[in-house]
């Protein structure tokens, strides 16, 4: 199934944290009936709020390792010390049904499947600027000083992966962006602005 995807059925976002790339695609989901998250896999906890089988499925190390050995994972990354993997079997059911399927992963996993399925729409969210989005994180509130600069260093790594991704999108106006890649994957004459954002990553990592 996945070896015969379709132009844009699955459709990959990857971003530095704080990008407001979760955002960004809850609104997509919510005003799309034919797209949906794709749930991973995780060792990490719940956070408040979230729900198993919604968010994420929450597993232990041993059952992470146990679907590692019967190849249930489409791609697999360590991220902050945890294990991430989106699931085979989710996702060939969705795409079953008609669905277009969301990836929100790091770019480590993307670099594990960009060469497999060339019909993968890929797009990497970027914030305006990097004091932007250390401002982001600051009144995000979630997390201490040090680790919103481990979160910095973090970004301008990832960064530099954005060139490998199909589009780049500016996040500098939450509707604006959310036009952008509704443009994007809905394939209707859109206006990305492809010189503009390819300059803005240029600041990014200078
Ligand atoms: P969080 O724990 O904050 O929900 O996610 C941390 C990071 O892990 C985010 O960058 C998110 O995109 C990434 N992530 C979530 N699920 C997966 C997955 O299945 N595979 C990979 N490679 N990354 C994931």
């Amino acid at each position: 199934m996945l070896n015969n995807l379709k132009k844009g059925q699955l459709i990959v976002f990857a971003a530095p944290s704080g990008a407001g790339k979760s955002t960004l695609i809850k609104e997509v989901i919510s005003n799309n009936d034919k797209i949906e998250l794709s749930v991973s896999a995780t060792t990490r906890s719940p956070r408040e709020g979230e729900i198993h089988g919604k968010d994420y499925f929450f597993i232990t190390d041993n059952e992470f390792n146990d679907l590692i050995g019967k190849d249930a994972f489409f791609e697999t990354a360590e991220v902050h010390g945890y294990q991430y993997g989106t699931l085979k079997t989710f996702v060939e059911e969705k795409l079953k049904n008609n669905i277009r399927v969301v990836l929100d992963i790091d770019v480590q996993g993307y670099d594990q499947i960009v060469d497999s399925f060339e019909n993968i729409i890929s797009i990497f969210i970027i914030p305006p600027s990097l004091n932007e989005l250390r401002k982001r994180l600051l009144s995000r509130g979630l997390d201490t000083e040090e680790v919103i600069e481990k979160r910095l260093i973090n970004a301008k790594k990832e960064l530099k992966y954005a060139k490998s991704f199909d589009y780049i999108v500016l996040n500098d106006d939450f509707k604006r962006a959310f036009d952008e890649i509704t443009s994007i994957i809905l394939a209707k004459d859109y206006e990305y602005n492809e010189a503009i954002n390819k300059k803005i990553l240029k600041d990014l990592l200078d």
